[in-house]
């Protein structure tokens, strides 16, 4: 069964090592994450992967590191002093400040033309606070999402050492665009790719990693001749589609939406965002724009940029003349692809039967639940969540024991947990949880943050505990990523790999004392074979390809 929430996803990246939230030990900072030991690997892989794809295994692509900070001219040229800002309302009776996008959207049923007519809605009073109801809003205001610091050991007060930390990586390729193409020799098209953090002081951050206002982008900018660029643009989309494919996500998780005339930000000719199936519904994952000659233009020298010191501009050997290529952006954001994997990969199932007293007393207890939300708990919880639990656990009950991961899933749920009756369900079900189902994170053998776990079958047994962190060694030596574990019976370890999406686990028994053979076993068929030690590392190699 896959994630039905967002919560399971939270919940197992804090228990097993993913992600934790930040700062926690003061009380954490809103909207501010950290990878763990085992989500920094998969963040990892998912950015080698990236990188793999649309560098080495292309010949028309270079990779660049740009710097964070830059030139703050950089952003007044580029738009986003200006232009890169959400417009805010403040409500005079509450004092919540909401997006006035948002207000507009949710009431009116469709996107306003501009804050002009947001503004017209505020004034007629045609627009209420989300949360307070009140028609009482404020003028609505540009808000600019760029985080601000000072350059220099002194602050002067005024604007002189201003400078901003990147709110995209992209900026850092278009000013590097002739740097590279001298440096390399390159001719059209070619392209561009970066991976790098970025920073928006985003209004409304939230939904676990989707949303932060420190995060890393994976952004490509590739250059063609004007006239070539809706080719090249469909080949991106096709090629970024199918990245996400090869590396396991579902199909049907996937689509890609194109964006509407008017939600095409100016300089762009077309957009296609392609949107993952997240528990909380379709959201944006890439965004892939034709952008025009827009940025190339925006920072060469002109008569609107007396500050740029020349042009990026391309001699075309063809025509014998200079041209500004046309760009196409495939710009994705590594912690989105991360958490998307995260969500796809993630499966709970019941694999046993419990024994039938045991279910009949557990779905005792859910529909005692059930009856709790609706009558003895009317605290302070909404009656959509009341309607939502009484459904859950009425649906639940009737399907147990084949529901026990469902059941597992409300553990996650935070309304569920503020019912008394719920403590005991959640004992009860967790504990059967433990013996009858299994959950597995079935992540690509490339992505996963252990490739290969290796255990001795006993671990008071000296010649197989060398035997076995000797054969770890090797694989890590083959340059697959090895761990060694004795700190279980192997069920138990078979088990906590599964939950970490480790594709295989090796068992060093007495049989491999003898031949030099080991037991491999798969994480998704749970096969098992035997394998020569001397072949695994080859072997595992071209598994994960
Ligand atoms: P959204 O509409 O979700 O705010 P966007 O259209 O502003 O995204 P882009 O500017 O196109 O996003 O950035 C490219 C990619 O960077 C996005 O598709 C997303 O994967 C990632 N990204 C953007 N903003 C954030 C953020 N605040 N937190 C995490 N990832 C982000």
């Amino acid at each position: 069964m896959p994630a039905t929430s967002l919560e399971q996803i939270v919940s197992l990246a804090k228990r097993r090592g993913f992600v934790f939230p930040s700062s926690a030990v003061y009380g954490g900072l809103g909207s501010t994450w950290d990878y763990g030991p085992l989500g920094v690997e998969l963040k990892n892989n998912v950015k080698r992967a990236w990188w793999r794809s649309v560098v080495y295994d292309r010949d028309d692509m270079e990779g660049l590191d740009a710097a964070i900070l830059m030139n703050r001219l950089v952003w007044k040229y580029s738009g986003h002093e200006k232009t890169f800002a959400d417009p805010m309302t403040d409500c005079r009776n509450c004092k919540s400040r909401p997006r006035a996008d948002h207000v507009f959207v949710s009431q009116k049923g469709r996107d306003p033309k501009g804050l002009d007519e947001i503004n017209v809605a505020i004034a007629a009073k045609e627009l209420k606070c989300p949360k307070c109801g009140a028609t009482d809003l404020t003028e609505a205001r540009p808000f600019n999402l760029m985080f601000r610091t000072t350059v220099g050991a002194v602050d002067t007060g005024d604007d002189s050492g201003l400078a901003y930390l990147r709110p995209e990586t992209a900026q850092g390729i278009f000013v590097n665009f002739g740097n590279v193409l001298d440096t390399m020799r390159r001719k059209l098209p070619f392209g561009v790719a970066q991976i790098g953090k970025a920073f928006r002081n985003e209004i409304t951050p939230g939904n676990f990693t989707f949303r932060t206002r420190e995060f890393e982008q994976m952004e490509i900018e590739y250059f063609v001749r004007p006239g070539e660029d809706e080719a090249a643009h469909q080949s991106w989309i096709d090629a970024r589609t199918q990245w996400y494919v090869d590396l396991g996500m579902r199909r049907e998780n996937l689509r890609q939406r194109e964006q509407a005339k008017e939600e095409l930000a100016h300089y762009a000719k077309r957009c296609v965002d392609l949107e993952y199936k997240f528990p909380m519904g379709w959201s944006e994952l890439e965004g892939i724009a034709n952008r025009t000659d827009y940025d190339l233009k925006a920072h060469s020298r002109s008569p609107e940029n007396p500050d740029a010191v020349g042009e990026l501009k391309y001699f075309d050997q063809e025509q014998k003349k200079h041209i500004v290529p046309y760009v196409i952006e495939p710009s994705a954001g590594a912690d989105r692809a991360t958490l998307a994997f995260l969500c796809d990969a993630f499966d709970e199932s019941l694999v046993k039967e419990p024994p039938a007293e045991e279910t009949t007393k557990l779905r005792d207890l859910v529909l005692s639940f059930a009856k709790s939300v609706d009558k003895k708990d009317p605290k302070a919880f909404d009656p959509e969540a009341k309607a939502r639990l009484v459904a859950a656990a009425e649906k639940i009950a009737a399907g147990l024991p084949g529901t026990l991961p469902e059941l597992l899933a409300l553990s996650d749920d935070e309304a569920a947990n503020k019912i008394e009756v719920f403590k005991k369900v959640r004992g009860v079900s967790e504990k059967l949880g433990e013996e009858f189902t299994r959950t597995v994170l079935r992540l690509h053998p490339r992505l996963a943050p252990i490739t290969v776990a290796v255990f001795p079958l006993k671990k008071n047994e000296p010649r197989l505990v060398e035997m076995a962190r000797g054969v770890k060694k090797d694989l890590q030596a083959a340059g697959l990523r090895a761990v060694y574990d004795d700190t279980g019976a192997i069920g138990k370890l078979y088990r906590r790999q599964d939950e970490i999406g480790t594709p295989f686990c090796i068992t060093v028994d007495f049989q491999s004392l003898e031949d030099k053979t080991v037991t491999v076993r798969d994480r998704d068929t749970m096969g098992q074979e035997r394998v020569g030690a001397g072949e695994l590392g080859g072997a595992l190699r071209a598994k994960v390809g």
